[in-house]
């Protein structure tokens, strides 16, 4: 993964009205089939890009944020466009506003952020086939063992 920290994606939801801008890459990206993100998304998986919050720049629009539950119960906050209601980014209790999980799929090329991790692999839809290449956990995941030691750094950079 080293080399990509120039890499600079942009997205926006549907109707164009939230444009963004991430400007490095990702922290890590999560692949989660849990029942919740089955629900949220409609499909079968959430595709989510955790990345600083300082490195999300709005480009145009003002994401409206919703108060949405939550599986930890803790509660999420989801920022979707006023008008068409796609949701872009969302900010989980554990990390707080600092880390935003940008979604992948409105980025304008999602093809550059592929899973590094599939979580919740236990409510996993059947006909998902997984690559075995990427790691895979029944539920959640040691930071410590998974993550890039640039990424362990960025983190501790932020919340200490
Ligand atoms: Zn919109
Ligand atoms: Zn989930």
């Amino acid at each position: 993964m080293t080399g990509e920290d120039q890499l600079t994606l942009d997205g926006g939801c549907t109707c164009g009205g939230v444009r963004y801008r991430m400007t490095s890459r990702p922290l890590f990206v999560h692949c989660c089939h849990c029942r919740w993100c089955q629900r949220e998304s409609g499909s079968s998986f959430a595709l989510n890009a955790m990345i600083e919050a300082e490195r999300v720049v709005l480009l145009g629009g003002e994401p409206q944020v919703v108060d949405t539950p939550s599986l930890s119960g803790k509660g999420q906050k989801i920022a979707r466009c006023p008008s068409c209601r796609v949701a872009v980014w969302s900010n989980y209790a554990g990390a707080g506003d600092a880390i935003r999980f940008v979604r992948v799929g409105t980025l304008d090329d999602p093809d550059r952020l592929p899973p590094d991790v599939h979580i919740f692999t236990s409510s996993k839809q059947p006909w998902v086939v997984l690559p075995p290449a990427t790691p895979a956990v029944a539920e959640y995941y040691d930071r410590e063992q998974l993550w890039p030691a640039e990424s362990l750094a960025r983190r501790r950079a932020l919340i200490g």
